[in-house]
């Protein structure tokens, strides 16, 4: 058995009264997802989550809180792997998302009402149900 620990962010961009979130889509298990990554050595969650926002999806985030982790389970090359999610609800501050990299075969600002539907993991839409809580 095998700890992962990564972290990500769930952005909201507001214009008048419309929220959308931003929601990609994973190149190689094609589950429709929140960016995030791996903890690298010296890092710490909130410089993984916003490094992988930027990366996957091309976006430049600010933290507004931390939210519940997400847990679940895989196996990889035989091995059960046990991952940690510290995902980050943020605010959207710059960037484009056709800057997204090939981590992610689809990008998207989705209306806030179609994101639970468009989730694939019912883990990410614990979170997801968490963090419009404090969207407004
Ligand atoms: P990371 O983005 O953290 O570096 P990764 O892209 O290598 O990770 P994951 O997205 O964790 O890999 O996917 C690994 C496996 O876990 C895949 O089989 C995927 O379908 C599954 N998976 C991904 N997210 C979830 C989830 N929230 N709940 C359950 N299974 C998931």
């Amino acid at each position: 058995m095998k700890l992962q620990f990564s972290a990500g962010g769930i952005v909201f961009k507001k214009s008048g009264d419309k929220t959308e979130i931003l929601i990609s889509q994973h190149s190689q298990h094609h589950g429709w997802v929140f960016p995030k990554g791996l903890i690298a050595e010296k890092e710490t969650k909130e410089q993984t989550a916003l490094r992988e926002v930027k990366e996957e999806a091309g976006v430049n985030g600010k933290i507004i809180r931390a939210l519940n982790p997400v847990t679940y389970w895989y196996v990889a090359e035989g091995e059960k792997i046990r991952k940690t999610v510290y995902y980050f609800l943020m605010e959207y501050a710059s960037g484009d998302i056709v800057k997204h990299d090939y981590e992610m075969e689809a990008v998207e600002w989705l209306p806030e009402n179609k994101v639970e539907e468009r989730l694939t993991y019912e883990s990410d839409k614990i979170v997801w149900k968490e963090a419009k809580q404090f969207i407004g």
